[in-house]
């Protein structure tokens, strides 16, 4: 491959390097072979292929004249359009689970998909091999087939998987070819627009009955708590039923592609309808209500980090209403809890309380790990002495408690849960970081990217799909934009390098 490419010199006229596809409105990197993002088109010219700056230009002006789609607007190719040309073609997998039509490119995927999402762990889970492409790379990879062969009736109903055997084998024998060359029209997948919308109240009320509670319970203990005692309170608090509705709507929303706009609206439509309520019931916590705003906070969280309408970066918002921002909520919902501790760590909820404990029970003296170490004399060195007032403190507290967060969910080792991850670090912001952070000062994006690195082992949870990527990219984004010098941009690709290799390729 390599002696057919052009050096950097001759390439001159932007045809040589790139595609524009009006169908799916992206613009194909000829030599990478995936399209490039929209904002990313000058940074991949000058970092991957090393253009210099007068051809930069014509190039940037050739594609700034072109009508391109943000990456989740793509139109996918319907079956007469696959493949799509220009974009490698990979061997990968469907998933037979009733209508769900997963896919990904490694059997070690898949088995962690029916893990978290359809909660049987199984070392064969049932899956076809289809041909991949994807328009995008790093945080907006998005596998797609030929919509033919994800035709049919599901292999695996809910009712066949009851059959299933503890360890998630079927008792039935049930083949998944392992060769994958030729996709038989006999090995047909389901459709999802086959599969028949929930669309009332007590539809999502059931879904969230049957199967959305469990994705969320990260550990046995907290099983019930999602399942029964949440459903309990629901009747009595309509901004929790709202809540649970606009959850389990996203849930439907990322297990049913095709009919994601339907499953987001309709998960809007809950949340709209939740927030007012909610927002009154904090300013008036009392033994009665409690319970069910301690309960909320787990679905706004879920829903303020899939939500389409919330900015997907996760801690970077440029919203000028913090108060709306979730971590700001989620602050005063817990504050406001206060008084009633005790007697909520004795009821029903006690292991959601227990989620947002306090007391991470670390010494962080003991705990400052060797990258946190490097860090902040980075941060430091970032920040001139004469900068903004109390900014070299308010980096040394959050990095101590950033250690400790460390700390907390290395101990908690791999039963670490996303909402652990949340409480370590996100929950303890201070006000003064996040004012930094607002700022896209350096030393506060950097901690922030370090806390990424944190969050990665939790990027299995439906509800954090691309999420965390996203923000590594955001940060990478912004940290260029502000006056970070060479050695803390290395700095950061190096933990990009380590955390986040796709990004990084993706990106390079
Ligand atoms: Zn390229
Ligand atoms: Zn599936």
């Amino acid at each position: 491959m390599e002696e057919e490419l052009t050096s950097p010199e001759e390439l001159t006229t932007p045809s040589q390097l790139l595609s524009y596809l009006s169908t799916y409105k992206v613009l194909v990197c000829l030599r990478c072979r995936y399209a490039i993002q929209p904002g990313a088109i000058a940074r991949h010219l000058k970092e991957i292929h090393r253009l210099h700056r007068a051809t930069r230009r014509t190039f940037v002006a050739f594609a700034s004249e072109l009508e391109l789609a943000q990456p989740h607007d793509v139109v996918l190719p319907d079956e007469s359009q696959f493949p799509v040309p220009f974009l490698p073609i990979q061997e990968g997998l469907a998933c037979r689970f009733e209508y769900c039509g997963y896919l990904c490119a490694s059997s070690k995927r898949m088995k962690q998909h029916w893990r978290c999402t359809h909660q049987i762990p199984t070392s064969d889970p049932l899956s076809t091999p289809v041909p991949l492409q994807t328009f995008f790379r790093g945080n907006a990879l998005r596998y797609f087939t030929n919509p033919s062969l994800l035709r049919g009736s599901p292999a695996c109903t809910p009712d066949s998987a009851a059959k299933f055997s503890k360890d998630g084998r079927s008792n039935t024998p049930c083949t998944t070819p392992k060769t994958g060359t030729t996709y038989p029209e006999n090995q047909h997948l389901p459709l999802n627009q086959h599969s028949s919308l929930i669309i009332t109240d007590q539809g999502l009320l059931d879904h969230y009955r049957n199967s959305t509670y469990k994705t969320l319970s990260c550990h046995p203990e907290t099983d019930q708590a999602f399942g029964e005692v949440v459903l309990g309170l629901t009747a009595r608090f309509d901004f929790l039923r709202q809540g649970v509705m606009a959850c389990a709507a996203l849930h439907l929303a990322s297990i049913h592609p095709a009919n994601r706009t339907h499953y987001v609206l309709q998960s809007l439509r809950h949340q709209a309808q939740a927030i007012p309520t909610f927002r009154q019931a904090i300013l008036l916590v009392d033994r009665d209500n409690c319970e069910a705003v301690l309960a909320f906070a787990f679905f706004l969280v879920i829903c303020s980090l899939n939500s389409d309408t919330e900015d997907p970066r996760l801690f970077l918002n440029d919203d000028p209403d913090q108060h709306l921002h979730w971590i700001n909520i989620l602050r005063n919902g817990c504050s406001m809890l206060c008084p009633f501790w005790d007697e909520l760590t004795a009821g029903p909820l006690a292991p959601f309380a227990a989620v947002w404990e306090d007391d991470l029970g670390v010494s962080v003296e003991a705990s400052e790990g060797p990258l946190l170490g490097a860090l902040l004399p980075r941060v430091f060195a970032e920040t001139p002495i004469h900068g903004l007032a109390g900014e070299h403190e308010t980096y040394r507290d959050a990095a101590v408690q950033l250690a400790a967060a460390e700390a907390f969910l290395r101990r908690r080792g791999p039963g670490a849960t996303v909402w652990d991850a949340l409480n370590a670090w996100p929950m303890r912001m201070a006000p003064a970081y996040l004012e930094l952070l607002k700022q896209d000062r350096p030393g506060a994006l950097l901690l922030l990217a370090y806390y990424a690195t944190l969050l990665r082992p939790t990027r299995g949870e439906w509800f954090l799909v691309g999420r965390v990527e996203s923000l590594i990219d955001e940060i990478a984004r912004r940290l260029e934009d502000t006056s970070c010098s060479a050695q803390s941009w290395d700095f950061f690709l190096g933990i990009r390098r380590e955390y986040f290799p796709e990004e990084a390729l993706a990106n390079q």
